[in-house]
């Protein structure tokens, strides 16, 4: 007997009932058809008995639901990095989100000048705020910080040299290095000093009629230590205007509030260094910033009338949404009300106090025997700050075994909302330092049905 014959043709599941009644599209329900006959003569060919019409049904709801269900969902963070890449940096501010929303859903005044009825420019929008912000005589806004660096190499030193300290030829992550940037820019690269000492001599010998900018770039994610010495922005502006050249500073995380505030080291602040004599400044919209993905170019009215019209200005250019989202960041730090709206601010000035006590409501509303409360250590990460670390209050569920701790991890990470927490010692652990605030009732639900099975 053939047991293929006990499947039904696709036309044949698609007229059973509930797949026929289901609200969901019809392209959707024919693919949904065919994938679960697919894989279920795979299973009836591996010698599985076929399954009757209504799990059929059921496995074609399952997978059109599936299909239609957005791939990129919002997850609580609870690894306690604040900063963390891979779950998308800074979240933004609850105005900051509104406003991209809006910005995105209806038309604007992107392009268009409300006051004269004629054609305006997007970079206009953030000019004033950049300026106030960072104390620079005018900025630009770009797509994010790796094509900020690109675009200003590009448009200020191509055919010619770029002067680099040899210790921060660096790579960043995700493929983004100096020298390759570099290249692509068109400049030559001209590596100096050693790989732990620079001094402003090596600069200045080195530099000639085809030097185009001394370049710094902070080495955001790793710190050389011991033997070392660098040339501060100051030092190098002295060195460079005694030739006729400028000083371009790739900061990085883009700091504007002094990290120290909140017992870490410090993070080089844009301000500074436009304060200090840098020509053109670069750095992330959304990692110190703690707005939406970009990349900032502030500096002198010269340099960033070059950078605005080379064509990679028009190639990376930030779309509106980013747009509307990076001016109402901005206007957090101008109004002084930045470390109390945007979330990666407020992550950091949280008071361990409350945290502590988030942390005992959250282990007593659970009621679980595996459940306690851990005293922790809570990253800024994002490529800031690397072995700097803030303390935290986390949830601690276990230890449980291996088997188990893994396959509690994977449940909360395949619930709605996702969570992503740790494993340390075969035990769960959730950092509320980064569970945002108003998250803990959800978070709270989503553990009790992940410990439930
Ligand atoms: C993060 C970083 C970049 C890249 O910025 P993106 O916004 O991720 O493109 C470039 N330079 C430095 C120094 C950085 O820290």
């Amino acid at each position: 007997m053939n047991v293929f014959r006990a499947l039904p043709s696709v036309d044949r599941l698609l007229q059973f009932p509930e797949v026929r009644d289901a609200p969901l599209p019809r392209q959707v329900l024919v693919a949904a058809a065919r994938a679960t006959l697919e894989i279920e003569r795979e299973r009836v060919g591996g010698g599985m008995p076929p399954a009757g019409p209504s799990e059929l049904a059921a496995r074609t709801l399952d997978l059109a639901n599936h299909r239609l269900a957005p791939n990129l969902r919002s997850v609580i963070n609870a690894t306690g990095v604040i900063l963390h890449t891979n779950l998308g940096r800074a979240p933004v501010s609850e105005e900051t989100a509104l406003a991209m929303a809006d910005a995105a859903s209806h038309y604007s005044n992107l392009e268009f000048d409300l006051g004269t009825g004629e054609r305006g420019s997007r970079h206009d929008h953030l000019r004033d705020l950049l300026r106030e912000v960072t104390g620079a005589e005018d900025g630009i806004a770009v797509n994010n910080n790796a094509g900020a660096v690109l675009l200003a190499l590009s448009a200020l030193a191509a055919g010619r040299e770029v002067i680099v300290s040899r210790g921060q030829a660096v790579e960043i992550g995700g493929g983004f290095r100096i020298p390759d940037v570099m290249r692509q820019s068109g400049c030559r690269l001209v590596e100096v000093g050693t790989t732990n000492r620079t001094y402003a001599s090596d600069y200045r010998q080195a530099v000639d009629e085809s030097t185009a900018l001394l370049l710094h770039v902070h080495p955001s994610n790793f710190r050389v230590e011991g033997f070392v010495h660098e040339v501060a922005i100051g030092e190098m502006v002295e060195v460079a205007r005694s030739a006729g050249i400028a000083v371009m500073d790739d900061i990085g995380s883009g700091a504007v509030i002094d990290t120290r505030e909140f017992g870490l080291a410090a993070e080089p602040r844009v301000q500074d260094s436009i304060r200090d004599g840098a020509s053109i400044v670069c750095f992330s919209g959304d990692k110190l910033l703690g707005g939406p993905q970009a990349g900032l170019i502030v500096g002198t009215r010269d340099a960033i009338a070059r950078v605005r019209v080379h064509p990679l200005a028009r190639a990376l250019r930030i779309d509106k949404a980013s747009l509307a989202g990076l001016e109402t960041t901005l206007r957090h730090y101008v109004r002084g009300e930045a470390i109390e709206k945007i979330p990666i601010w407020r992550a950091l000035a949280t008071a361990i106090d409350d945290l502590e006590h988030r942390a005992a409501a959250f282990v007593a509303a659970l009621a679980s025997p595996r459940a306690g409360v851990l005293p922790t250590r809570a990253a800024v990460g994002g490529g800031s700050l690397p072995q700097e670390t803030v303390p935290s209050w986390a949830i601690q569920i276990g230890p449980i075994p291996e088997d188990d701790v893994a396959s509690l991890a994977r449940r909360l990470r395949s619930g709605d909302p996702a969570v992503v927490g740790r494993i340390e010692d075969g035990a769960l652990i959730l950092d509320l330092r980064t569970v945002l605030p108003g998250e803990d009732t959800v978070l709270l639900a989503a553990v009790r049905s992940a410990l439930s099975g």
